[in-house]
């Protein structure tokens, strides 16, 4: 994804809403440095979910216009796996770190100057998002009450 303006109805701009399109189980995180380099992530539930524990949540980046799988979150880290296709000191993997250490710690995401965004589509369920409230919290109202249950808001 290019980086525009109109993104900015988008922009992520809380640390709930961030874990909210990390740990919805269909996410979507753009990352845009303050030079308007922008990665594109995806934030999703295994397919075959009951194999993983609760928790897991495989990354992708897009490169080009595929997604391709990084690594995954357990328990709050993320890490590279055996079918990541990135090394650990590419910027795509490095700015998958960096999200998850900033939703791990509201301090860093309040002085970040990296900007992020979601993309209109509830992070859970992959709707499109209808209202205010739902945009500004990157999920649509029926499934916020869902998902602040899971992350215990
Ligand atoms: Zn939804």
């Amino acid at each position: 994804m290019i980086y525009n303006h109109q993104l900015d109805k988008f922009r992520i701009t809380s640390v709930e809403t961030l874990n909210n399109c990390m740990f919805g189980g269909n996410g979507f995180v753009a990352l845009v440095a303050p030079s308007m380099k922008c990665h594109s992530y995806r934030f999703i539930k295994p397919k075959n979910s009951s194999d993983f524990p609760d928790d897991v949540i495989f990354v992708s980046v897009l490169h080009e216009d595929k997604y391709f799988y990084i690594g995954m979150i357990e328990e709050r880290r993320f890490r590279l796996t055996r079918n990541s296709r990135f090394d650990e000191d590419t910027e795509s993997v490095k700015g998958a770190k960096y999200l998850m250490d900033i939703a791990n710690k509201p301090e860093v995401f309040k002085f970040t100057s990296m900007k992020m965004y979601h993309s209109g589509r509830c992070a859970v369920c992959g709707r499109k998002i209808r209202s205010e409230k739902g945009i500004e919290h990157g999920v649509g109202t029926k499934c916020l009450c869902k998902i602040r249950a899971k992350l215990g808001v």
